[in-house]
């Protein structure tokens, strides 16, 4: 083995074990509003938020619903917490009325959008083609998608799950190619949404490795492409899943809509 296939070697276990180069695990973690909060409670929870300090491995992301966007335009100037919308329009621009486009986002200071939550997915037809599309609408205009996968409790009882994630996956693979190393990938089984019920660790572990396995197949081995856990979320449990190898942080609903507990899950997934 020469000096470039442990180069190799190393890296790869660095990426399994989702380390930044210093040898500490970093972590993503990112809250979605749903159509949740008012103006009130917006200003507030930005204000309780903003100036936390935050450890160099932790990155944190807002999703708050579209009429909130300016808010965190004007409160998160000066902050490290970047944020974005929930959806995006797959077209540029023109007659889709009620629709928001990348640019829209763009100019909102956004640099992110959520694509493909089950919510999405189940209540509006967002097809995973449509949600590839979605995601390259904002990569045009430099926002990183964050794209969410995930089985429904059916297809995980019938043991179908990695060939639905494989197809979620293929469908964005396919509109984007290298692209979607551009992307994060949010594993979200549906069945843990809102629900309480969380996968087990040794379920979180086989799925993110398989995620990671889809990944590479299509070529993708940088150590860009984070995979972030998300279902029922909360401080009891986010150090043990923030623990589990190919976990690269957490997309969180219900406990992300209190500063107090949000603030809570940010500093106990610094400690990990
Ligand atoms: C979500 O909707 O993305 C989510 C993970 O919700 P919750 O944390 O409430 O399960």
């Amino acid at each position: 083995m020469d000096k470039k296939d442990i180069e190799i070697l190393v890296r790869r276990r660095i990426q399994e074990l989702g380390l930044d180069m210093a040898g500490k695990k970093e972590y993503i973690i990112a809250a979605n509003w749903k159509m949740n909060m008012s103006e009130k409670e917006t200003k507030k929870f930005l204000e309780e938020v903003k100036g936390v300090p935050l450890a160099d491995n932790i990155k944190v992301m807002i999703f708050p619903p579209y009429p909130y966007l300016h808010l965190f335009k004007e409160q998160l100037r000066y902050e490290k917490i970047t944020y974005g919308a929930q959806d995006v329009a797959k077209e540029e621009k023109g007659a889709y009325t009620g629709e928001v486009s990348a640019a829209m986002l763009g100019d909102m200071g956004c640099s992110l959008t959520l694509v493909g939550h089950s919510e999405r997915r189940s209540y509006y037809g967002d097809s995973s083609e449509i949600v590839a599309k979605k995601a390259k609408a904002a990569l045009a205009y430099q926002i990183t998608p964050v794209i969410c996968i995930g089985e429904t409790l059916e297809e995980r009882q019938q043991d179908r799950y990695k060939e639905v994630l494989k197809t979620q996956l293929d469908a964005v693979y396919r509109e984007l190619g290298n692209m979607l190393e551009k992307c994060i990938i949010a594993y979200e089984p549906v069945w843990a949404i809102g629900t309480g019920v969380i996968p087990t660790m040794d379920q979180i572990h086989e799925t993110h490795k398989y995620i990671y396995q889809i990944l590479n197949a299509y070529g993708i081995t940088d150590n860009n492409i984070r995979v972030l856990y998300g279902g029922s979320v909360n401080a009891k449990n986010v150090q043990e899943i923030a623990s589990v190898n190919y976990v690269n942080g957490f997309l969180i609903g219900g406990a992300s809509l209190k500063a107090e507990s949000f603030k809570s899950i940010i500093g106990l997934a610094s400690e990990v």
